[in-house]
């Protein structure tokens, strides 16, 4: 049996901002932090695999979480061969905190993720309801400061394509290139049938399902344990079980995992919620 490459943790369930095409808005389940005991248990269950790519956030903004420096060393101390997967919208960076990123040093291939969801003021700050101002701030302190670092990160910025954004990728693409960075549209996710829209979905309606790399190499961990198949399953509708019981491997061998993710192998996506309604399977998750 092969085990996930990828883990992502939820350590809280909080944001800076309120984007429009994020399934949080649909999340029903409580809202909490991870204690740092189960952070801790969590990266010691990593340990008995060979996971490649440790991502501390799955729903929100991973900077909320005030101990998340703390956890990323912790992460380079109990993982040394493990990367960590990096994305943030910025609001909450400082001098201080890009410094330390750098320090950490195993950002996934050194590529350092910033969301900026609206190429421009208006449809930023429609999308965001965050000033566009704070957000260029950010970004603007992020290249200022990574000139100066020994060894500095390759800066790629996201943008979403959605019926709000799209008419901004040209302010986009010029905004990133004033500032030397990589541009980066995204596909819009419908988080297994949560959210909607019609200019996102459009390019994958006559797309065939394909087998979604999340289905079989990615676990995910939220804030209370429980353990899902993927970030667009918001409200752990797939929880496969909790790791205050059982080991993440353990969870992962289940006869019911093995099945999920032999239902995906045979393509019988009608069979399983969240991913029967989901759109990116069809861009290989
Ligand atoms: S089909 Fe969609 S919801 Fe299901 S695992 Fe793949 S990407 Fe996630």
């Amino acid at each position: 049996m092969s085990y996930p490459s990828l883990v992502q943790i939820e350590t809280i369930v909080e944001c800076t901002s309120n984007c429009k095409m994020c399934g949080m808005r649909k999340m029903t389940r409580s809202r909490g932090t991870m204690s740092w005991d189960l952070f801790q248990k969590v990266i010691h269950d990593c340990s008995e695999f060979d996971v490649s790519i440790v991502c501390p956030f799955i729903n929100g903004e991973p900077l909320c979480d005030d101990r998340m420096i703390s956890m990323l060393w912790y992460i380079k101390r109990e993982l040394p061969r493990a990367s960590i997967g990096w994305f943030t919208n910025g609001l909450l960076l400082s001098k201080r905190i890009i410094t330390e990123l750098a320090q950490i040093g195993t950002l996934e291939r050194g590529i350092f993720n910033f969301g900026l969801h609206g190429g421009n003021s208006e449809t930023y700050t429609q999308n965001t309801k965050v000033p566009w101002k704070d957000a260029l701030e950010k970004l603007d302190l992020l290249v200022a400061v990574n000139t100066q670092l020994d060894t500095p990160f390759e800066i790629h910025v996201q943008m979403c394509d959605f019926s709000l954004t799209h008419d901004s990728i040209e302010d986009f693409r010029e905004l990133c290139h004033q500032r030397g960075v990589q541009a980066h549209v995204c596909c819009f996710s419908n988080f297994g049938g949560l959210i909607h829209d019609e200019i996102g979905e459009a390019p994958f309606r006559d797309l065939e399902y394909m087998l979604c790399a999340r289905s079989q190499t990615h676990i995910y961990v939220l804030w209370d344990g429980s353990v899902t198949t993927c970030c667009f399953d918001v409200n752990g509708v797939n929880t496969m079980g909790n790791v205050k019981e059982h080991t993440l491997r353990e969870i992962w061998e289940s006869d019911r995992y093995q099945t999920f993710r032999q239902l995906h192998c045979d393509g019988r996506f009608s069979e399983i919620p969240v991913c029967r309604d989901c759109n990116s399977n069809r861009f290989g998750g």
